[in-house]
């Protein structure tokens, strides 16, 4: 149950976005000021931002009580930016995760903060249309349709980070220690009770996307590999089929020799088509299995997903 005025984190990961800082604070503030019930506390990651952003975070935090700012020691990307960011709203009644750019925009905080006052212990943002286009777009298409026949739990649909966790889903969340992090999963995974609020996703306010198209690619991967085994699973059959098809065509030949009907060295074709296609099936194979290996490789080293080279605003 949540306290009578309740401490509602929000938490931001930046990176390079000093064009929308000022906008996201303006209707951040103008939200928080709608909503007097709550006790707004935001904690703003900066993730080795390179530009004007640290500044602008700076005078937040010394202007606005209730302002976290925790400065990584380098670039770490979204998703450890993320849980560096609830690893430091634990004292809150619930967290609300917010991309910095305004794509997600802030006046949806408090549909999702009633849908949690309602009894939700997780709330779900779902993206009714999304804004942007071309090569990003598809590609976003395309990985909602595979995933949810991938993945090995059901995970909601169209959802990226935006949304609430209650602090039991807000506890769970940090308590996973993994490193490759795709939040939508690890969200659906903790379970808990849900509630969905639908939104048209924005446009970015301004500036570049942060995230390249290659760590997008990356991040989804990620999702593949970590919410699934099917591509282990499909080369497993791949290997059944080609034994099975191999066992076949060798007894043909086998018989064929064995009846003398051919016994001159022919069948180059055959040779070379089958040792190039099973060469292929084999290293196809191997890179899957790598994809595995490496994030085994990677949980057990144990690294950190992040390292903080300042605090301010966290006691
Ligand atoms: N971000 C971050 N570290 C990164 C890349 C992005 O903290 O290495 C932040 C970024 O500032 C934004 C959010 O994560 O608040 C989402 O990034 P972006 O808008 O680039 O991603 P997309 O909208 O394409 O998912
Ligand atoms: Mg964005």
């Amino acid at each position: 149950m949540p306290a009578s005025r309740p401490r509602i984190a929000v938490v931001i990961p930046v990176f390079n976005e000093e064009a929308v800082l000022p906008e996201l604070f303006r209707r951040l503030d103008a939200v928080f000021a709608a909503r007097p019930g709550e006790e707004w506390v935001t904690v703003l990651v900066n993730d080795g931002c390179r530009d004007g952003s640290a500044t602008l975070l700076a005078a937040r935090a010394a202007a606005v009580t209730g302002t976290r700012v925790l400065e990584l020691s380098r670039n770490f990307g979204h998703q450890s930016a993320l849980a560096a960011g609830f690893a430091h709203a634990a004292d809150a009644d619930a967290a609300v995760a917010l991309d910095a750019d305004l794509q997600d925009p802030p006046e949806l905080i408090p549909q999702l903060v009633d849908a949690w006052r309602g009894g939700a212990e997780i709330v779900l943002a779902v993206r009714r249309s999304r804004q942007e286009g071309g090569l990003r777009r598809a590609g976003f298409e395309a990985f909602h349709a595979l995933f949810g026949r991938l993945a090995d739990l059901p995970i909601e649909r169209n959802t990226g980070t935006f949304g609430l966790l209650g602090r039991a889903a807000v506890e769970a969340f940090n308590s996973l220690p993994e490193k490759h992090r795709f939040f939508p999963g690890l969200r659906a995974w903790i379970g808990f009770r849900p509630a969905e609020i639908f939104y048209d996703r924005q446009e970015r306010a301004a500036g570049q996307p942060a995230q390249t198209l290659r760590r997008l690619v990356r991040y989804a991967l990620d999702g593949v590999f970590s919410f699934s085994y099917l591509p282990l699973r499909l080369l497993t059959y791949s290997g059944v089929l080609v034994g099975l098809a191999g066992f076949i065509l060798g007894l043909y030949y086998l018989i064929k020799r064995l009846i003398n009907v051919e016994t001159a060295p022919t069948g180059f074709t055959t040779l070379a088509i089958l040792v190039l296609f099973l060469g292929g099936v084999q290293l196809i194979g191997i890179g899957v299995l790598g994809e595995y290996l490496g994030r085994v490789y990677d949980e057990v080293k144990r690294r950190p997903n992040y390292i903080i080279r300042r605090k301010t605003g966290c006691d």
